[in-house]
């Protein structure tokens, strides 16, 4: 390996900066040649490469969002797009790629690598912590941080108001962000995806609250959950049960921006060291992820494998005891 670039795809994420910044910093401590990928995928296919040196990387270790942009590029599922992707790359001798993403990201790298002779190797970035291989994925922490500091503001007014809030927060397929943020703002309940909660018990719970004097309840919606959205959960539970005032916030895209967390800071420059030399040593097709307190190699045929990733349980159960 010679010329490794780096990209960042699918939805951006805190902590991808100090992932950017360690990649081009250690290509360039062994004697790389390194490249910065605009706008994920869609610049490999637009030719848009640029050089990369351990000044392109100064002062973004505490940035949010991504110094090279991201995309979501439909061409690249193409196998034209794919091929003018390569074509590119090998135009500038690039023999490396680290890809810094989601499933989708993964999906995509993983085809690209068992097509061409271009070895990569992948860092999970994405906020909703839904890949197996990596107890946590870049951006996760700062964004449970995000939702816990605007519920806790939420918390102050439902208290001074009796209210009832529910608060979506984002998680199409996982319920990791909803899990571990119900868990850290003391939420009375959570709806996921993986979980099917019915409106029956919801109740139940919410009146038991009631009764045992609760002056406010939160609950809290992943996006992803059966019933749709904040608003037709909080509907439906307005029919049945009028003790509550009931109030609706949706946390949106405030949720991935901000400043990463130290916690996300150490994991992309982590993942990102670890991936880059992976990739010197000759390594492909594979995602370099945390397990415990040490960085190790998963393939990413493993780390796509919906049935290997699991939600936890027991902290499921936990949040069902310690909110009565
Ligand atoms: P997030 O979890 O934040 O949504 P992601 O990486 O899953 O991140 P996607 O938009 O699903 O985000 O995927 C990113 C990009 O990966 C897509 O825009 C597309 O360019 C590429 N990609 C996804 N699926 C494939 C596929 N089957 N073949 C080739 N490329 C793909």
């Amino acid at each position: 390996i010679k010329n490794i670039a780096v990209l960042t795809s699918g939805g951006d994420a805190p902590g991808m900066n100090a992932c950017i910044r360690a990649v081009v910093r250690t290509g360039v401590y062994y004697g790389k040649n390194m490249f910065g990928v605009i706008q994920g995928y869609q610049g490999l296919i637009n030719n848009n490469i640029e050089a990369m040196n351990a000044r392109s990387v100064s002062n973004i270790i505490h940035l949010g969002g991504t110094i090279l942009k991201t995309a979501r590029c439909l061409k690249f599922k193409e196998d034209a797009g794919m091929e003018l992707a390569y074509q590119n790359l090998k135009a500038k001798g690039i023999d490396g790629l680290v890809v810094i993403g989601g499933d989708g990201t993964f999906t995509g790298a993983k085809r690209f690598a068992e097509k061409y002779d271009i070895k990569v190797i992948g860092v999970p970035g994405t906020i909703d912590n839904d890949l197996y291989g990596s107890d946590f994925t870049l951006g996760y922490d700062t964004a449970i941080n995000t939702v816990i500091e605007a519920i806790d503001k939420i918390r102050d007014t439902a208290d001074s108001h009796d209210r009832l809030f529910f608060i979506e927060v984002m998680g199409r397929d996982s319920g990791c962000i909803a899990l571990r943020s119900a868990i850290a703002s003391g939420a009375e309940a959570v709806l996921l995806p993986e979980r099917e909660t019915s409106l029956k018990e919801l109740i139940t719970k919410l009146k038991e609250g009631a009764s045992t004097k609760k002056s406010s309840s939160i609950v809290i919606v992943s996006e992803g959950n059966k019933y749709g959205g904040a608003y037709d959960i909080a509907h439906a539970v307005k029919r049945k049960f009028k003790h509550y005032d009931t109030k609706v916030t949706i946390l949106g895209h405030l949720q991935r921006g901000g400043s990463p967390s130290g916690f996300d800071r150490i994991l992309g420059s982590r993942l990102g060291f670890a991936a880059t030399k992976a990739l010197i040593k000759g390594e492909t097709l594979k995602m370099a992820g945390l397990h415990g307190n040490e960085i190790k190699l998963t393939n990413l045929a493993d780390a796509l494998n919906k049935n290997n990733y699991k939600l936890e349980d027991d902290l499921l159960e936990m949040t069902h005891v310690l909110s009565i």
